[in-house]
This record gives C-alpha cells, sequence and structure tokens, in this order.
C-alpha cells in the first residue's frame, strides 16, 4: 500500500438541516492534504455532504491523490444482522438496502419508522429502539425494553471501545443508531457514484485510490481537547485533529499497522474502528513523556546512540502557519511545495544578439535581413519571424514564432537593415528553454527545509507567493543556582555572573528559534517548579542550566524526576555530564550542566539537532572536516571529547587549558575538535575532525 495524499474525516449527522450558520451536531469535515489542514468545512445537510464528499473525492482521484475518508459511524451491525435483512453477510449489500429502504430529504428523514419496520421482522420486539418522534411508531419502543430478538448487543469493536453506543438505540445523546443508517445510505450512494475507484475499509482490499475507513474520534478525546482552538466548535476540532493525527500516524508508520490490524470477524461483516487498540500512536503528535528513556541497563551511553534516539523520538512541537514568502526567511517548510509555474516560464534568450530560425539557413557565413522591432524582456515581438530573416533580441525576451537559435551581438555587423554573422551556431544557441530549470508541479523545496535567503529567490520565481511553514518554536533559557547573579551586580567572590544564559539564548536565535528569557532562579524546587509552571504558557520547550546532577542542590533533576518523566542522561562525553532530559507537563526539559563549557557543548551536539526536530526541521548534523592535527594528545578508550579549537596554518590547535572552568577558551575558539569514542593517540600531523562554529550556526 501507498500511502494517502489526503486525509479527511467527517462528522456525521442523522439530523435535519441545521441552517446556514456553522453549529455543532451538524456535519463536519475536517481534511488534511499534503500534512496541511484545511479549515474544517461546515456541512448542514445530508444532501449538501453527499455533494462536497463526491466533488472531494473526484477532484483528489483526478489530480492522482490518494483519500483516506473516515467516517464516525458505524459500518456494520452485529454479525447475523445483514444475512436477516438481505440474505447475505456482505455488509455493503446492507448499505444499498438501507440506501433503498430509507426515504432521506435534508428537512427529515423516516429512520425511526424504518426501524420500526425492521424490528417486525424480527422474534420478539426486535433489536432497534428509542423513537425520537412524537407520535408512536409500531414495533418501535420508546425504552429499552426490548427481548428475544437474538441479536448480540454490541459488534466486536463497540465492545472494545469504551464508552461505545450501540447501533440499536436510534436516539437520546450520543446514540449512533440514526447515524448508522443515514450514513450507510449515504455511502452506498458514493461508491455508486465513484465504482471501483472506491474501496471499503476492513472489508475490502484498499487498493483503489479513495478508501473509507471507520473512525471514532473519541479514541483521542484528550488529544482533541488539548488542541482545540478557543474559538473552535468542538466538532470542527475533532474531524480536524482526528485527520491531523492519522496524517502523523503515517509520517510515523504506524498508520498501516492500525488498518491492518482487524480481527476475521469484523473484517468479515462488522467493521471495526481505526485505530482502536492503537490509541498511543494515534495521540502521538504530543511527545511521550518517555520520549528521552535511554535503552535500559547502559551505564554510560556513547554520544551516537543518544543522537539517535533523540533524531528518532522528537517531532515538531509547533503548530503550522501560512506566511508570505518575503517574510519567511529562516522559517521551515511544514509541507513539500511544488512550483506553480515553470522557470524560465516561456523559452527566452540568454544574450543580447539576433534570433533565427536555425533550419531555414544553410551552413557557412549569412547575411539576413531584420525584421521590423525586436523582442525585450517584458515586451516580446508579437509577430512571427519569416524564414530567412533575423530579429534584434535582448537579454530574457521572449522567444517569438519563427526563431530557435541566437546569435551573440558582439559576433555580428549589423548595416543597411540586415546582420551579418561569421558562421552558423549550433541550433538552440544562446537560448533557454520554458521550464529548463524547473517544471511547473516539480519539487521547489521539500517539507523540514529551512528557508535561506536563496529559497526565497526560488520560491518567488516559481510563483509561491505564499508558503506553509511551522511557527517558531520558542525556546525558553533558564539559569539555576544561588551562586548566580547578573554580571556586574556583586562584587563578592562568592557570586558567579550568570554566562550562560545570554549565550543559549543567542544560540536559540541564530538557530532560528523564539527565546524566551526565563531568568534566574536559586537552588529552591518550590521557585524552579513555578517558573516551569508559568513557562509552560510562554514556551515550547526549555534549556535549563545547571542543577543537573544527582547533588543535593541538583533540583532541576530532582524536580524532572518528580514529575515522573526524567532521564538522567549518563552520555560517554567530555565536557558534558550530567544531562537532565525529562518532560515537564509535555514540555521536553533540556537540563544542561552547569559549566559554560559543559554547557555549550552540550548545546551544539544534543540540543541544536533536538531542537530543530521540534520546530518541525530536519535533524541537523555539524559540519565535519579532517585536518591535521597541531598538537599531541592520547586519550583513553569510553568517552568522546571535545577540544576548544582554531585552525591555524592548515593544522587545528587546541586551547592551551582543557580545564573546564576556562570560559576564555570557548570565546578564543573557531570551532571544535572531535575526538574518537575509542582510545586515541594522537601525533601532530595525524588527521583530527574539527568541527567549525560555523557548522553548528553561528
Ligand atoms: P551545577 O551544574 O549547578 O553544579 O554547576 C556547575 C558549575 O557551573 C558551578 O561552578 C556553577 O557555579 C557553574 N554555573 C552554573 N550555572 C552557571 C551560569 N549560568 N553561568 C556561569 N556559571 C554557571
Ligand atoms: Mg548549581
Amino acid at each position: 500500500m501507498t500511502g494517502y495524499d489526503t486525509i479527511a474525516i467527517v462528522d456525521w449527522s442523522a439530523g435535519n438541516d441545521t441552517g446556514a450558520t456553522p453549529r455543532k451536531d451538524a456535519i463536519w469535515a475536517g481534511v488534511v492534504r499534503g500534512g496541511i489542514a484545511a479549515p474544517p468545512v461546515y456541512l448542514r445537510n445530508r444532501d449538501l455532504a453527499h455533494s462536497w464528499l463526491t466533488a472531494l473525492a473526484q477532484g483528489e482521484i483526478a489530480a492522482g491523490r490518494r483519500l483516506l475518508l473516515g467516517f464516525d459511524f458505524p459500518f456494520g451491525y452485529p454479525d447475523g444482522f445483514g444475512h436477516r435483512l438481505c440474505g447475505t453477510d456482505d455488509p455493503l449489500a446492507l448499505w444499498d438496502w438501507f440506501a433503498e429502504a430509507l426515504h432521506d430529504r435534508p428537512q427529515g428523514n423516516d429512520r425511526f419508522a424504518l426501524a420500526g419496520r425492521i424490528n417486525a421482522m424480527f422474534s420478539g420486539t426486535g433489536p432497534f429502539w428509542f423513537n425520537g418522534t412524537k407520535t408512536d411508531i409500531p414495533g418501535l419502543p420508546r425504552k429499552d425494553s426490548r427481548e428475544g430478538h437474538g441479536m448480540t448487543e454490541r459488534r466486536a469493536a463497540d465492545s472494545a471501545a469504551t464508552g461505545a453506543f450501540t447501533c440499536w438505540q436510534m436516539g437520546g445523546a450520543g446514540a449512533v443508531g440514526g447515524q448508522a443508517m443515514t450514513g450507510m445510505a449515504a455511502l452506498s450512494r458514493l461508491r455508486a457514484t465513484l465504482g471501483d475507484r472506491v474501496a471499503v475499509w476492513p472489508f475490502q482490499p484498499l487498493t483503489a485510490p479513495v478508501a473509507l475507513v471507520e473512525v471514532w474520534p473519541s479514541l483521542i478525546a484528550r488529544v482533541v481537547r488539548d488542541r482545540q482552538h478557543s474559538d473552535e466548535i468542538r466538532d470542527a476540532a475533532q474531524v480536524r485533529v482526528l485527520a491531523e493525527s492519522l496524517w502523523q500516524a503515517q509520517q510515523d508508520g504506524t498508520l498501516e499497522p492500525m488498518l491492518n490490524d482487524v480481527p476475521p470477524a469484523a473484517r468479515a461483516s462488522e467493521g471495526w474502528i481505526l485505530g482502536l487498540g492503537h490509541e498511543t500512536a494515534l495521540a502521538a503528535p504530543t511527545l511521550r513523556n518517555d520520549c528521552f528513556a535511554l535503552p535500559p541497563g547502559v551505564t554510560w551511553t556513547p554520544v551516537d546512540d543518544a543522537l539517535a534516539l533523540l533524531r528518532d523520538r522528537l517531532r515538531p512541537v509547533v503548530r503550522r502557519e501560512t506566511l508570505a514568502t518575503e517574510r519567511a526567511d529562516g522559517r521551515i517548510l511544514a509541507r513539500d511545495h511544488a512550483a506553480a509555474r515553470s522557470n524560465p516560464p516561456g523559452a527566452n534568450a540568454a544574450v543580447d544578439g539576433y534570433g533565427f530560425a536555425h533550419a531555414t539557413l544553410s551552413p557557412g557565413a549569412q547575411r539576413l535581413p531584420l525584421v521590423a522591432g525586436r523582442s525585450a524582456a517584458g515586451a516580446p515581438l508579437k509577430a512571427t519571424v519569416p524564414p530567412g530573416h533575423a530579429l534584434r533580441i535582448l537579454t530574457g525576451a521572449l522567444i517569438p514564432e519563427g526563431v530557435d537559435t541566437v546569435v551573440l551581438q558582439e559576433d555580428c555587423t549589423v548595416a543597411d537593415g540586415h546582420v551579418s554573422l561569421p558562421a552558423l551556431p549550433k541550433v538552440g544557441a544562446n537560448t533557454r528553454k520554458a521550464g529548463e530549470d524547473v517544471t511547473m508541479g516539480a519539487p521547489a523545496l521539500p517539507a523540514m527545509h529551512r528557508l535561506r535567503p536563496p529559497d526565497l529567490a526560488l520560491l518567488s520565481a516559481v510563483g509561491l507567493a505564499q508558503v506553509d511553514v511551522f511557527a517558531q518554536l520558542r525556546v525558553g533559557v533558564l539559569s539555576t543556582g544561588d551562586e548566580l547573579v547578573a554580571p556586574g551586580t556583586s562584587a563578592d567572590p562568592a557570586r558567579t555572573y550568570d554566562a550562560n544564559r545570554p549565550m543559549l539564548l543567542a544560540l536559540a536565535a541564530r538557530w532560528g528559534h523564539a527565546p524566551v528569557d526565563l531568568g534566574h532562579v536559586g537552588d529552591d524546587r518550590a521557585a524552579l517548579r513555578d517558573r516551569l509552571n508559568a513557562a509552560r504558557e510562554t514556551t515550547d520547550v526549555v534549556l535549563t542550566s545547571g542543577g543537573a546532577s544527582a547533588g543535593e542542590e541538583d533540583h532541576v533533576s530532582a524536580l524532572l524526576a518528580e514529575a515522573g518523566a526524567m532521564q538522567a542522561w549518563r552520555i560517554a562525553l567530555k565536557p558534558g555530564r550530567p544531562l537532565a532530559l525529562g518532560m515537564w507537563d509535555g514540555m521536553p526539559v533540556f537540563g544542561l550542566p552547569g559549566n559554560p563549557v559543559a554547557a555549550l557543548v552540550c548545546a551544539l551536539i544534543f540540543a541544536r539537532p533536538a531542537l530543530s526536530r521540534l520546530a518541525g526541521g530536519d535533524w541537523v548534523a555539524p559540519v565535519a572536516f579532517d585536518v591535521p592535527a597541531g598538537f599531541a594528545k592520547r586519550k583513553k578508550a569510553g568517552r568522546r571529547e571535545y577540544l576548544r579549537a582554531r585552525l591555524r596554518d592548515g593544522r587545528a590547535e587546541p586551547f592551551a587549558s582543557e580545564g573546564s572552568g576556562r570560559i576564555s577558551g570557548l570565546s578564543w575558539a573557531e570551532g571544535l575538535i572531535e575526538l574518537p569514542d575509542g582510545a586515541a593517540e594522537i601525533a601532530p600531523g595525524d588527521m583530527v575532525r574539527f568541527l567549525p562554529y560555523g557548522g553548528f550556526g553561528f
């Protein structure tokens, strides 16, 4: 199965036309196309919904896209029901039966009467109950007083889904009986329109471009609550968030297992709820509390293993927005962008010169009559150039009919209304073909790409005046420690000036994020807790420094551990340990070491790529190259080492002292030397890895 380009979720309703003003308990549809959610669509009645769904499906099919289309009503009844009604277990025959039997108009339908008629076909009272009308309906009890009808109460799916209603209950808050009947009838019509271009899950193999699936937004009720906009109708939020979640699941590779995980009986006739039993994967867009957990039993984790884990588990935590391209420098694309126009849009001249049709001339020197006028950039010649004639043409001018070759003006002489050239150039010389750079519809830039100034040129040239990007990641920076004071505020030698905060804030800004200064807190757990709680409102992720070890004043690690979501990272790295990573009420916290040298190295090696992923960007590796060592050094096996270093005369030279308190070395350096995890004996001239600061984005 290939993936879906578009995912649409419909919140169905059996009710009557709900009027022009969007309101709850109507039909709502949420569409995510190429990863971008469109504003939810309000559909006031089932007739309109049918037209809209048909247009959506046909549009996707015509565009060559695959559509996953979900509905929040049961696609089947408990086993045996269909057989009683239409003599076959095929649930799609039951859909067609309902389409025939139910009279459905925007102003009302006869679903209660139909339920009564079906009940009459059963022994006892019949399976359906609840009369939503004022008049009594023969055979349809108002209260659940049924007996002897022989049907099971719930489908396997409804038993497995906590809180799901049965399809026998025709009305009352939360009931789905009416939705199932009207829904199956509507989907029967949609199938009739789309024919073999639609397949129904889980009854048919999903080989067609459109797949109809049964969904139930309550599976991710918590996620919906968290992500509902303040002014958004709940039904609208449900379909939007479920469509987004399924899209994310597809990105994560968890959608396919959901589609495959269906009990055999459900596959045959009852139907199943997509994502049932996979709620965690479906709710994944928020980071999981254990996302920083290191493999158990490992004492010192190699740097690469820790990075692989971050790369694997982190995902964007920022919303998406649309921006004018000219304002999007530094932003990260939230989806692939295709050229809206070819570049160049039309064939044009690459030089100032004279154009003609190559095939109309014989080889050798030429003397051609010039046609009147000229073709200039933005002011093309509208006429056709006759055979054997030449035209004055300027760089960037569209090439008119009758011209396929241009000769450079420096190679020509012009006299008496004629142009002479010493030889015939190659056919097509000095011309640019339409779309030779980028053709319309071709990929321009991929999702996860961080826009740079040249990208703005490309986007503009191919007609993308707007781009879908991620909102900037808000990176909070917090310093901890009783000893810290603002620079210059105390002469007390027991005080340390806060050096990490300005450094980390500046790094966040250089990396394209929105830095948020969270200030400084002392070694006081309550104050730290308050500060992190407050930060939840203003930041997406927090970098702390200090207090990350396991000592009695190490409150960052203690607090995160208390929240049950802390991982003390013992990384085989110098300088670096300790690192405390954790989730604070769903917000990632990177507890960096207090020592500024270690804080910088850990920020560059771990925080930079991690923040890039959280911001919606790609994983970023530092730029590194091998250069001869300008020093000698022996190191033991077991951990990776980073030395502050410069390049001088083509050799890497480390800072005079490896002392981790030497902040001056950070500033002296122009990059880092990376020494491998294993033992090494380095002599001058041996090759070592150099990582320039520039490759870390500053
Ligand atoms: P900690 O990790 O809290 O034990 O701190 C380790 C060392 O780094 C101590 O000497 C702290 O005083 C120092 N330190 C912690 N935070 C900062 C900071 N923001 N600026 C400068 N030094 C710091
Ligand atoms: Mg401290």
